[in-house]
């Protein structure tokens, strides 16, 4: 059994390319030529040297001795917060801009929720010299100003949207509207797993030089290359998607996932998708998104910006349908001791969105042989503010 993506770009029912009349030329353009890209000479050579050089890769795989007493087994921890501007999401822009570039795009979109992933595109489009556009929800513009002032002092124009509840839904749906309008020179670059075809799959195997890194890192240092637990959060699912890419049909790798349950799931004010989630369209692909009995969407909620998304990849709509992948939603507190937990016993203070797969250990049973590799996704700098709202004397 496979769980990559079939020729018609579904991963078991979920996935596909619904899209507007007027885009099906420039993404039928995309799904023809982006694994001849992907697997060409000059680009592999270019991206690897980027990824190499630019972006600071391999990232190290550190065997965490603290962490790992405390919950009895063996955890490395897969530091993609060291990457150049934070997370792993320069891997995917890397990438994604080597694409568009050639493909003869001359401009580039993205949309942004915290701002990372219009980070992470600013930067890429500043080194290629390409001119970009990020759309932003005007509440997300409002609150995660440091992100924007770093996308404009890289020279993208950052344009506020104004629509619905004004965070990343409306970003893309704005993004999505822009390029229907330039679906001859604009690239846009998408931040995650999700869209239509061939989006997931693109970004999956751009993301996977993190499963390619653990084989190799795992073998140097456990004397085997693979593990008995993967671990990473999933907001779209890009960094999960890198993490267990190689080990998809391993079925020695128990996969675990860790969703944003927000206050709780039950509590209204959530973004645990793959639970709270019923089948339909969103952005494109046929996948898990939390509606109403309408079908309107959802507005998600969770203290982590980057897992407040209404959808989830097809793929890993289909890892949790078939099985082979366990998800656990862990809720903003759980995060929040986390965060406090692994800067204390391990002196990396991470991500909030990386905080929510930490937030799972502790509903794990492991033995004391198990190896688990844990992706630590991000860095916390853009998180201090909430972080400090939590500090108190006990931690
Ligand atoms: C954007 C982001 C995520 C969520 O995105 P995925 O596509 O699910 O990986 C997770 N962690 C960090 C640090 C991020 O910036």
């Amino acid at each position: 059994m496979s769980y990559q993506v079939d020729e018609k770009g579904y991963y078991g029912r979920f996935g596909g390319a619904y899209i507007p009349e007027v885009l099906h030329r420039c993404v039928e353009d995309l799904q023809e030529n982006y694994l001849k890209i992907l697997e060409s000479d000059p680009f592999k050579r270019e991206y690897h040297g980027l990824l190499c050089t630019y972006a600071g890769r391999p990232s190290p795989l550190y065997f965490a001795r603290r962490l790992s007493g405390k919950y009895g087994c063996r955890i490395y921890l897969k530091r993609e917060d060291l990457n150049h501007t934070g997370a792993h999401k320069i891997n995917n822009t890397i990438g994604q801009i080597l694409v568009a570039r050639s493909m003869g795009k001359t401009r580039v979109i993205a949309e942004t929720g915290a701002g990372q992933h219009g980070v992470a595109t600013a930067t890429v489009c500043a080194l290629m010299n390409m001119p970009c556009v990020v759309y932003m929800g005007k509440t997300d513009v409002e609150r995660q100003q440091p992100n924007v002032k770093k996308m404009r002092m890289l020279g993208a124009t950052v344009v506020p949207v104004y629509s619905g509840n004004m965070t990343l839904k409306d970003a893309t749906n704005e993004a999505i509207r822009d390029w229907c309008c330039h679906p001859s020179d604009t690239f846009y670059i998408i931040g995650s797993t999700v869209g239509p075809h061939p989006y997931p799959d693109m970004v999956a195997r751009l993301q996977a030089v993190i499963s390619e890194e653990i084989k190799w890192q795992l073998k140097e240092q456990e004397g085997r290359d693979y593990p008995d637990y993967l671990m990473a959060c999933v907001g779209g699912g890009s960094n999960a998607a890198g993490t267990v890419y190689h080990y998809l049909d391993d079925e020695r790798v128990k996969i675990i996932l860790a969703e944003a349950g927000g206050e709780g799931i039950c509590s209204g004010r959530s973004a645990a998708t793959i639970q709270l989630g019923r089948e339909g369209i969103l952005h494109g692909a046929r996948t898990l998104v939390m509606q109403d009995e309408d079908g309107q969407i959802e507005e998600p909620y969770s203290i982590s910006a980057g897992l407040d998304y209404p959808g989830i990849g097809p793929l890993h709509a289909n890892l949790s349908e078939t099985k082979r992948a366990k998800v656990l939603s862990v809720d903003d507190g759980e995060a929040i001791s986390a965060v406090f937990e692994l800067t204390q016993l391990e002196g990396i203070i991470p991500a909030l969105e990386s905080a929510h797969v930490l937030g799972a250990l502790p509903k794990l049973d492991f033995s004391p042989q198990d190896v688990v590799v844990l992706t630590v996704s991000g860095r916390g700098d853009k998180d201090m503010e909430t972080y400090l709202k939590f500090m108190t004397d006990s931690n």
